[in-house]
């Protein structure tokens, strides 16, 4: 059976009543063997009247759908009938088997209400000598047996066995037909009263006539609006896999490029580091000053190009983390004391406020380090007056390391976008500042790598504060480095 149609199946709700039609009896098991399986999943009892199968058959189906056929049946939520047992030869009268059920449902509700969900070969009915033109009525009248029992039933009809002229009448009785893959409602079903009442009341077979095309409309609607659902849902895997697949040839190009501009940049550097120690020969003054224009200039480019090699293999998941036990206190001094001469430069205060005993971490120190570069540089690159502070503090949440300045600030409005690659924020008073706008991407991806986030608060023109949280490593960890 197909998943399709045990989905279906499975959204039968209770008071339905359908005809399964078939032609082969191996058609029909795996539709009934999960009819009865949702009943008992439900809580409620099975019951299958066996006619064309023999009963080992139907056993086999019904553990081949999951039931555990012999626990059932021992603990009487699973039973099998015969056809004699459910209708004995020649006793068949429609309102006399109906009014059992009534009775039966009854008692049922007395003690409780159980669901049943029966699932009945109708093969009974040749064989207990029920006249075909009654079996009609009584499968249309029982329709209104739902009001007395709550549960679902499956008719099972064997279109080879049954007369034409009986199939025509009996498929007006169910409201819902199983054919094949689909479980769907019968456009041709009438009610008990549209059914007994048609030669007296022409309008309301007219009416019930419209009220069904009303229905089938609807269910048009449904399906259509399903199919646009499904086929939009695959337009935007599509779309996300294509974004995927370009993000990953934008990561690999960036990788390929970033390694490509280093070699030569490196020949660049080392030439112009021999030149200046004059290993060729002497040099001016002014070509000194020259050659140290070059080298800024190129450390500047071989830095943009960390960045850009750094941000692809994050991206690409490739940044491969190398955790080790360590002190998050010494790490804090170390890159404080990295951007001292940028701080003197500025004329700024640097500050920090570090406790004193070591606070054990196991991380990626180097990638810890060029996080907190990141964010002092930044501190300094954007304070003209008054300090940058580092403070590190244990929190609840893990180690806290604020970086904050007393800066131009960043716009609310940019707050998110700082993260993005290559985002320079517009705050007024900014002005152009060297940068490409990769520090903060790499930085947050890093944290985020590292089990960390990184966070910004910041009021224009007071200044700005980020703060990376690291998860805290066990404190044996920094004794056994
Ligand atoms: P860049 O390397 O160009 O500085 P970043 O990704 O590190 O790039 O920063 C992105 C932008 O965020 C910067 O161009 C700047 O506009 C803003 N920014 C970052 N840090 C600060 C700060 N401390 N104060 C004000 N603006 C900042």
């Amino acid at each position: 059976m197909t998943s399709e149609l045990q989905r279906q199946i499975a959204r039968i709700g209770l008071g339905d009543h359908l005809c399964l039609l078939y032609r082969e009896p191996a058609e029909v098991l795996p539709a009934a063997a999960h009819f009865l399986r949702e009943g008992l999943e439900q809580g409620g009892h099975a019951l299958y009247v066996i006619d064309d199968h023999a009963p080992e058959v139907v056993i086999a189906a019904l553990e081949h759908a999951g039931i555990d056929v012999e626990r059932e049946r021992e603990r009487g939520a699973l039973r099998f009938l015969t056809a004699e047992e459910y209708c004995p030869r020649g006793e068949f009268e429609p309102q006399r088997m109906l009014a059992r059920f009534r009775a039966l449902g009854d008692e049922m509700a007395a003690a409780g209400a159980p669901l049943v969900h029966a699932a009945v070969e109708m093969t009974w009915a040749l064989t207990s000598e029920a006249p075909l033109d009654l079996l009609a009525d009584y499968e249309c009248w029982g329709n209104d047996i739902f009001q007395h029992v709550s549960g679902a039933s499956l008719c099972m009809y064997n279109q080879e066995r049954f007369p034409p002229a009986a199939m025509e009448r009996l498929l007006r009785a169910h409201p819902i037909v199983v054919l094949g893959d689909e479980v769907a409602p019968n456009p041709f079903y009438e009610p008990p009263e549209v059914c007994f009442g048609s030669e007296a009341d022409p309008a309301l077979r007219f009416r019930w006539m419209v009220e069904q095309l009303r229905r089938a409309r609807l269910e048009r609607r449904e399906r259509e609006a399903l199919a646009e659902r499904a086929h939009a849902l695959a337009a935007e895997q599509e779309a996300r896999q294509a974004a995927e697949e370009m993000n990953r040839a934008k990561s690999r190009f960036l990788a390929f490029m970033s390694h490509e501009l280093r070699t030569p940049l490196n020949a660049i550097m080392g030439y112009t580091e021999l030149l200046t120690r004059e290993v060729p020969g002497p040099i001016s003054e002014a070509q000194r000053h020259h050659l140290e224009r070059i080298t800024a200039g190129s450390r500047h480019l071989l830095d943009l190009i960390d960045e850009v090699l750094d941000l692809s293999r994050v991206e690409a998941g490739r940044i491969e983390l190398r955790p080790e036990a360590c002190d998050g206190a010494r790490l804090a001094l170390d890159t404080v004391a990295l951007v001292e001469p940028q701080a003197r430069e500025r004329e700024l205060d640097l500050v920090a406020h570090i406790p004193d005993e070591p606070l054990p971490l196991r991380t990626d120190a180097p990638r810890v380090r060029q996080i907190l570069l990141n964010l002092l540089s930044n501190a300094v690159k954007f304070t003209d007056t008054g300090s940058v502070t580092l403070e590190v503090v244990v929190e609840e949440e893990g180690l806290i390391f604020r970086v904050s300045d007393t800066g131009v600030g960043i716009d609310a409005a940019e707050l998110e976008a700082i993260f993005d690659p290559f985002h320079r924020a517009r705050s007024p008073g900014t002005g152009i500042r060297p940068g490409a706008g990769l520090g903060l991407a790499v930085s947050r991806r890093l944290a985020a790598l590292l089990g960390g986030a990184l966070s910004v608060e910041s009021t224009p023109g007071r200044g700005s504060t980020f703060t990376l949280t690291l998860p805290l490593g066990a404190p044996s960890a920094l004794q056994t480095a």
